[in-house]
């Protein structure tokens, strides 16, 4: 791919190839996926991406946080050809291979916590969190699960019993797992419990001990609290540092494993390898997929040794940790470590800086936070009220991609950044430019 400098519209939008291609799908996929807008994909090169038509576009979605190396890097690229050359699959559930044992050699370097740990293998964020749930329960003997409100855990009928973000996500595929409770989270610009961040506390974990350990499980019932360091899908986010440090308080009391979900917030997307390490406090379990392989299917549940201790046989997985995957992940890993995480740091301090500018001069952006290159801005109808602004949400997302840039939304109201961690400066200073112009035909530019 010829790189040029994204945006570049060409046609109307979808052109006519990507309207040929939308017009099949329609007729043989799925309904169920959640397509905002008609970005039709030809080929990709860093944070840049052009359609099937010649449009070339600037790429904050990354595939919903998941390019974090950039589209097709070569170094990602020649270790995936290097291994299919090799070969493709041998199950690692039934035999041995090196790129396996490297990655989980990788992960005990790298999880965020002490002391040794092991890994188990599978092949997305949802079935990561499935391993998690599982081995909490093997571990502990209990049954019992502590979720939060907002959280997106995956869409397997374990992993979506613990989901807790869209109703629409649920409809229909109840009765959910038995023995999981749902906490408020501490989204600080909307406070669950009326407080102010600055001095609670993190009040709104008091209904844990005080509500559901009193009137609905008892503490020696349940395995496990899984969080999301940052809530992803929820509408990115980002807790006080009291919130996770009253949490690992609350499980060590409780003798319930932390989980942490890193899957969207995890592999240096936030400036740190994994978002839990900004916090200050070492979760038993850890769950990452998305950006771990670059966009090679893989996920991965890191759990302390004397933890995972299950018997052969107790869990596996086919396709897990299949060795393309394993060697594009190591591939990303040596990428982040040398350069990405920091440059996620750096250009994500640049990135929100430009949003906060933004923030000053559209009342509609009722906040903006996050970390990195995990941001996120809401939008209201009335900073006051804090009335959500969804359906204008909804209209800044479509108006970014007809100027050429690929954003997501998250929640109900706020629109997500999660850009390949190789953005530099000027693309960030390419997206809020871009944003400003988009907001400012949605309306409330004051
Ligand atoms: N956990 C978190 C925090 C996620 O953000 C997601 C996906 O968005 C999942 C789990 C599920 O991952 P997957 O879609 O790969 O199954």
């Amino acid at each position: 791919m010829t790189v040029v400098s994204a945006p570049v519209i060409k046609t109307a939008l979808p052109g006519p190839k990507a309207k040929a291609i939308i017009e099949r799908d329609g007729k043989v996929v799925s309904p169920s996926y959640t397509r905002s807008y008609p970005f039709v994909m030809a080929r990709g090169q860093g944070a840049t991406v052009e359609d099937v038509d010649g449009n070339v576009f600037l790429d904050c979605a990354a595939g919903i946080a998941v390019n974090s190396t950039g589209h097709s890097h070569p170094d990602v690229v020649a270790a995936i050809v290097e291994q299919a050359q090799k070969f493709l699959h041998m199950s690692g559930t039934d035999f041995y291979y090196e790129p396996q044992v490297r990655l989980g050699e990788e992960m005990d370097a790298l999880a965020p916590f002490s002391g040794p740990k092991r890994s188990f293998f599978a092949n997305s964020g949802t079935e990561a969190v499935e391993a998690a749930l599982k081995l909490a329960r093997y571990h502990t003997k209990r049954y019992g699960v502590i979720a939060f409100l907002g959280s997106f855990h995956g869409r397997t009928l374990g992993s979506l019993s613990l989901t807790a973000s869209k109703a629409i996500q649920r409809k229909g595929f109840g009765p959910p797992l038995g023995g999981v409770y749902h906490a408020p989270f501490a989204n600080c610009y909307r406070c669950p419990v009326g407080q102010r961040p600055d001095d609670c506390d993190a009040a709104c974990l008091s209904f844990i001990d005080d509500q559901i350990l009193v009137h609905l499980v008892s503490p020696d019932e349940v395995a496990a609290v899984i969080v999301e360091p940052i809530q992803g899908e929820g509408g990115y986010v980002v807790p006080p540092a009291q919130f996770h440090q009253r949490l690992r308080e609350l499980t060590t009391r409780h003798g319930m494993l932390f989980i942490a979900d890193e899957v969207q917030s995890g592999m240096g997307r936030t400036g740190k390898m994994f978002a839990i390490e900004h916090f200050g406090v070492e979760p038993d379990v850890v769950t990452a997929a998305k950006g771990i392989a670059s966009g090679m299917p893989l996920g991965v549940t890191t759990a302390r040794s004397q933890i995972m201790a299950w018997p052969p046989g107790a869990h596996a997985s086919t396709f897990g940790g299949n060795p393309v995957s394993c060697a594009a992940s190591l591939a990303t890993i040596r990428l982040l470590r040398d350069s990405l995480v920091a440059n996620a740091e750096k250009v994500g301090a640049h990135f929100m800086q430009g949003l906060k500018d933004l923030q000053e001069k559209h009342t509609i952006i009722g906040d903006v936070r996050g970390k990195g290159l995990m941001l996120g801005i809401e939008l209201v109808k009335d900073r006051k009220t804090k009335e959500r602004a969804a359906k204008e949400r909804d209209r800044l997302v479509d108006e970014c991609f007809k100027r050429g840039l690929l954003v997501l939304g998250a929640g109900a109201n706020a629109l997500r950044l999660s850009p390949p961690l190789v953005l530099t400066k000027d693309e960030a200073d390419t997206a809020v430019r871009i944003i400003d112009e988009a907001l400012a035909v949605v309306g409330s530019a004051g």
